[in-house]
């Protein structure tokens, strides 16, 4: 018994060190992705059913390695959030897409707000509302064309929270939960904080056909965003009976696979002109 423990110990720290050693190699080359412009944005269009329209575009991040090719974020995010790295990263997704949306305008394409995510790891960070100001500036855009998507997790701490989104409203700027549902945070925030939107859940978009329960969780959000005077819109879209559910249950805005997936930007340059063509 004692060999086998002394086995598995062994084991287990070569597994330690090889987690380890990948972070490190991580760390480093993520380093480098940001210092040689290896990182790009993609553009989700979200959508009015209602009304046909493109009504913003969801900057998403991706990462063109010189030899995996294009990966995906679910395989970097979650790491540069432990490290730390995200906050740059956040930074300069950030200014990219500030200034991709201001060059659209620029070229007389959409007028819409483009969404950046932002880590609670910035959100936390000193004076963002400043370093916020100072990149709608440098770039340009107005500031009712930025949306920051924030997640409940940035709601913790109801003080913080509630004087600095009331901040970033006050330079302009529209904010939306991220994930609207899967926090544990209460509620009773919601009617606090100046929030314009709430974005569903695509956990639980993806079962309300088949889960009365996820049925009754998207309904109930809808409704209590109305009551609220927000906006909804539901992520992760990806069937016709979904899109039918959504519509008839009064939530319009619309972002998934089915009306397409993140955008590379002349995809998204295309998509621009043929809805400004109708
Ligand atoms: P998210 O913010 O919830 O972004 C939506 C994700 O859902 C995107 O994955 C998008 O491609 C995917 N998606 C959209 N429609 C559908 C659909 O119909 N079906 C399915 N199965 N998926 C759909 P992506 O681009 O891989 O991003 C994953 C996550 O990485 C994001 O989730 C976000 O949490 C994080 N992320 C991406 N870019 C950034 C960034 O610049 N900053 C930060 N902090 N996080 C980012
Ligand atoms: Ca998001
Ligand atoms: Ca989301
Ligand atoms: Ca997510």
């Amino acid at each position: 018994a004692k060999e086998k423990g002394k086995n598995n110990y062994q084991l287990f720290n070569s597994e330690m060190k090889s987690v380890s050693l990948k972070r490190l190699t991580l760390e480093s080359e993520l380093r480098r992705a940001l210092a040689n412009n290896e990182l790009l944005l993609h553009y989700q269009p979200q959508i009015n059913i209602a009304t046909g329209r493109i009504v913003g575009f969801e900057a998403l991040v991706r990462w063109q390695h010189p030899e995996r090719g294009l990966v995906a974020p679910g395989e970097f995010i979650p790491f540069a959030e432990d490290s730390g790295l995200i906050v740059p990263i956040g930074e300069w997704a950030l200014k990219e897409a500030c200034r991709q949306n201001k060059q659209w305008q620029d070229a007389g394409l959409e007028v819409v707000p483009v969404s950046v995510n932002l880590s609670i790891r910035q959100f936390m960070q000193h004076q963002l509302c400043a370093r916020i100001g100072r990149t709608l500036r440098e770039t340009g855009l107005a500031p009712g064309l930025l949306e920051l998507e924030i997640t409940e997790s940035c709601t913790m701490d109801v003080d913080y929270a509630s004087d600095l989104l009331h901040e970033l409203k006050k330079l302009g700027v529209k904010i939306s939960i991220d994930d609207f549902g899967t926090g544990y945070s209460s509620l009773s925030y919601l009617k606090k904080f100046p929030i314009d939107k709430l974005k569903i859940d695509r956990s639980f978009v993806r079962d309300i056909m088949t889960d009365p329960n996820d049925a009754a969780i998207v309904a109930s959000i809808i409704a209590m965003t109305r009551h609220l005077n927000m906006e909804v819109i539901a992520e992760g879209v990806e069937t016709e009976e979904q899109l039918r559910f959504l519509h008839d249950n009064q939530c319009h805005l619309i972002q998934g696979f089915y009306l397409s997936p993140p955008l590379a930007v002349p995809d998204a340059e295309c998509l621009m002109k043929l809805y400004s063509a109708q």
